[in-house]
C-alpha cells in the first residue's frame, strides 16, 4: 500500500512554511514541500545550521535586505557602466 501526502495545494506550488501565501514556487523537497524564492533566500541567509522544521514553523520576516537594497540605492546610486 502507497500512502502520498500531500502538503498544501499542489495546483498552485504554495509555499509550505507557515504563514506564507506564496505560491508557484521553484524549490521543492520531498520532505517539506515547496518553498517560495523570498523563504529560501532567509533560509540561505539563516546559515546551515538552523532546524529547518524550526524555520518552517516560524513567520516570514519583512525582506529587510530588499527594504535596505532600496534605500541605500537611495543614496548611492548605481554607476553607468561603459
Ligand atoms: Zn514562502
Amino acid at each position: 500500500m502507497i500512502i502520498i501526502v500531500i502538503k498544501g495545494n499542489m495546483g498552485v506550488l504554495t509555499c509550505a512554511r507557515k504563514n506564507c501565501g506564496n505560491i508557484m514556487c521553484d524549490n521543492y523537497s520531498h520532505e517539506y514541500g515547496y518553498l517560495c524564492d523570498s523563504c529560501f533566500d532567509e533560509l540561505v541567509d539563516s546559515g546551515m545550521y538552523i532546524n529547518i522544521e524550526d524555520f518552517m514553523a516560524s513567520m516570514p520576516q519583512p525582506d529587510k535586505k530588499r527594504a535596505a537594497i532600496d534605500y541605500f540605492r537611495g543614496i548611492f546610486e548605481k554607476r553607468e557602466q561603459y
